[in-house]
């Protein structure tokens, strides 16, 4: 069996078309396929949209979230709720294409444990794709494992890897794309176009997005804290160059950058320095801050997600 996951934040604009397609794109995907939304607290109609699908098809289940906890906890949640030998990923808005999904197992069939979508070209404005590209590239660069470039959550994957996202890979703070790179095995990445959103707003808001990337780059690296050891030690050994300096002007009595030790003390040198210091001193800080946060996040291991209710068909076996 097949699982298909798509998390819906107020979707009821798109979850028709969505339905329609999915629909049509089962027949060629090879084996009994189940649907299952995670509702991720929305407000607008999309549980009743979604309530007639369950009526029509004892396949499609709805996984009820308390409220809402974000796109990576809600696809956390419908990892731990599919049953299928092949879980796949997807958005609830189109910008995925399902009729991609019998491409991708195919892939998976040959013996791939992980085929991950690769994001040809963005429909978005040039400025988030700039971001886009500039964070992927990024990340790459400082995390520890490899994590392919223009890869989102759109992806097939083997049961095994599954297993591993849900039972040994516990954190909280979710970063799917990156855990699954973490998870390993035999990946591959299958390029596709990335479509626009077929209706609707979008729900992930800036700060949404600023958190995703926040969480990506301080989950996969320790980079950032390892910086203030190096500008630490950049910035020890420039001021006893400096201080050197000064000494030797003392006892030689010339002068540094135009004042000698004979005059007032220069007041630019010191001003610079403890603006400068202070500066880094608080962006280490604010790193370190980052961090322990997260660590106490872990700590307290709240729950990711907390299910209200399953909803499936009276018909559903299980
Ligand atoms: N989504 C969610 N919870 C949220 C935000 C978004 O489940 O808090 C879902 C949304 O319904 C959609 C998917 O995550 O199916 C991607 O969201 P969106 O298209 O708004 O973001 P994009 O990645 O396109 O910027
Ligand atoms: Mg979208």
């Amino acid at each position: 069996m097949i699982s298909i996951i798509i998390p819906i934040y107020n979707e009821a604009e798109t979850l028709p078309m969505l339905y329609d397609r999915l629909i049509s794109v089962i027949p060629f995907c090879g084996d009994r396929c189940e649907i299952i939304f995670v509702d991720d607290g929305s407000s607008d109609a999309s549980m009743e949209i979604m309530k007639r699908f369950i009526a029509k098809s004892s396949d499609i289940r709805v996984v009820k979230l308390s409220r809402n906890f974000g796109h990576q906890a809600a696809i956390s949640a419908g990892l731990k709720h599919a049953a299928g030998d092949a879980v796949a990923i997807m958005d609830g808005d189109l910008q995925d294409p399902p009729e991609e999904l019998p491409r991708f197992l195919q892939k998976w069939r040959e013996g791939y444990d992980v085929v991950y979508a690769v994001r040809t070209e963005r429909k978005e404005g040039s400025l988030k794709r700039l971001a886009y590209g500039g964070f992927y590239r990024f990340l790459g660069l400082v995390s520890d494992i490899q994590i392919p470039l223009d890869a989102g959550d759109f992806c097939v994957m083997d049961r095994r890897v599954v297993q591993v996202l849900n039972e040994e890979l516990p954190e909280r703070v979710r970063f799917v794309r990156g855990l699954r790179s973490y998870a390993g095995f035999k990946q591959t990445g299958l390029k596709y176009e990335r479509h626009q959103r077929a209706a609707g707003e979008v729900k992930y808001t800036f700060r949404k997005l600023v958190k995703l990337a926040l969480d990506g780059i301080f989950g996969f690296t320790l980079l950032p804290l390892k910086m203030a050891t190096y500008a630490g030690v950049f910035i020890a050994l420039s001021s006893f160059l400096l201080g050197m300096l000064y000494l030797t002007a003392r006892i030689f009595n010339f002068s540094v950058f135009g004042t000698s030790a004979q005059d007032v003390p220069g007041f630019t040198t010191l001003a610079v320095g403890v603006f400068f210091l202070g500066g880094i001193v608080l962006v280490f800080m604010g790193i370190l801050g980052e961090y322990i946060g997260r660590i106490y996040i872990e700590v307290k291991k709240r729950p990711l997600y907390i299910v209200d209710e399953v909803i499936k068909n009276s018909d559903s076996r299980d």
